[in-house]
């Protein structure tokens, strides 16, 4: 139990200056004293007394402290409200054309470890830190006060809480939340595993990067890692013929009836590795007037980046090969550790064994819904170009 009357974390002087420097994250190493227990909201004081702000407390990540507030500023329930709120009334503001997107994207809404995504008249959360995971009552109940959903999903299954020392679960936590539901992304609709699917259900990061995408595609396109086939539904209205690659069965499977339920026959599927299936294309001497390589991160780590290296060449070298002259690829890449520059230098390495002249038409990040705190390079993961095969 915690001596004083409100819980209280003292941090070292580096601790204090990443704090000063509106960083949100305090780690461990940089923690001097503690009087609070897993969960709490604490004040955090420096080396000298000073009071730092408030903060989420955690007693087993290496994050040990989420700043919520900065100074003098109290962090209490009324601030957690106005944050959701704000949060929730800038998705207003975008004028998105469609019923999934993130309302609340943690850090980049001043609301760390915590995730909400609206599908349709369901919502999706994620509380990912002990602090937020404690919180999970009082912020379901605002979320039905700010958004009446028809229920909302807790998608607390993130490897990542096992870092908190939480549980994987996930549950039903207001109203009911059926096994698929159904959204609109512009003119397509989409069936959505809230239970099982990937991160809450889709990508909705790539929401913007598809419309952007759709600026461009046109002809025979070739949607590779595409599981559910948000790009390649998107897209097909304008193409003349789409070939859809992805490894899950499952995944796959949910392609071909989103395919049905949009009418949309032009789209075909392959369910396999997309390395064999670029080289088979290649091989058959099959050429496409637009191609995006969406992969999952090949890189879930810095040790891990050299590898992930030649698997991003492999996959870009390939493509562009496949590519007819005047043809569009999108490129991405969600590995925290890649940067955007590094990207760009295996595309222009690809394009030099390719032989192929390249134009830079975008860079682009996540949609924004997903805000990027600035300063906090992690929230910084996606990277997305669109070039243009010049010969
Ligand atoms: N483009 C998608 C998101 C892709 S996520 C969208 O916009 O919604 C990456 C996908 O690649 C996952 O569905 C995963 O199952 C699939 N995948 C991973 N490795 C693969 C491989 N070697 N070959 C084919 N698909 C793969």
């Amino acid at each position: 139990m915690s001596p004083f009357s409100s819980p209280r974390v003292v941090v070292s002087e580096r601790g204090a200056e990443r704090a000063r420097a509106g960083h949100p994250w305090i780690y461990r190493s940089d923690v001097v004293e503690t009087h609070a227990s897993a969960g709490d909201i604490v004040r955090v004081v420096g080396p000298r007394g000073r009071r730092l702000g408030e903060a989420l407390y955690s007693d087993r990540s290496q994050i040990t402290l989420r700043l919520l507030t900065h100074g003098e500023h109290a962090a209490g329930r009324d601030l957690l409200r106005e944050r959701l709120a704000a949060a929730i009334a800038f998705r207003q503001r975008l004028g998105i054309d469609a019923t999934a997107y993130r309302l609340v994207h943690a850090e980049g809404d001043l609301l760390p470890s915590l995730v909400v995504d609206r599908y349709g008249d369901w919502l999706v959360l994620q509380t990912l830190s002990q602090g937020t995971d404690r919180l999970l009552p009082a912020l379901t109940e605002m979320l039905v006060e700010l958004c009446a959903p028809a229920g909302i999903l807790a998608r607390n299954d993130p490897r990542a809480r096992l870092l908190e020392g939480l549980e994987q679960k996930v549950e039903v936590v207001h109203g009911s939340v059926p096994e698929t539901v159904v959204i609109r992304d512009r003119d397509v609709e989409v069936e959505v595993d809230l239970w099982k699917g990937q991160k809450t259900g889709l990508f909705l990061d790539q929401r913007e990067n598809r419309d952007a995408a759709a600026g461009y595609a046109r002809g025979r396109l070739l949607d590779v890692f595409s599981y559910q086939g948000a790009f390649a539904l998107r897209l097909a209205r304008q193409c003349e013929e789409v070939v859809a690659v992805e490894m899950s069965e499952e995944a796959a499977a949910r392609i071909e009836r989103n395919r049905e339920r949009n009418g949309l026959s032009s789209v075909r599927v392959h369910t396999a590795n997309a390395f064999d299936v670029l080289r088979e294309l290649e091989r058959a001497g099959e050429r496409f007037d637009a191609i995006v390589l969406d992969p999952p991160a090949f890189a879930k780590n810095r040790a891990s980046l050299p590898r992930a290296l030649g698997g991003y060449k492999e996959i870009n070298l390939r493509a562009l090969k496949l590519l007819r002259p005047g043809g569009t690829l999108v490129t991405c890449s969600c590995s925290y550790h890649l940067s955007e520059g590094m990207l760009l230098r295996i595309v222009e390495e690809a394009a030099r064994d390719a032989h192929a002249g390249l134009s830079l038409l975008e860079k682009r990040m996540q949609s924004r819904d997903h805000p990027v705190l600035l300063g906090v390079p992690e929230t910084a993961y996606l990277k997305y170009l669109i070039l243009r095969k010049l010969a």
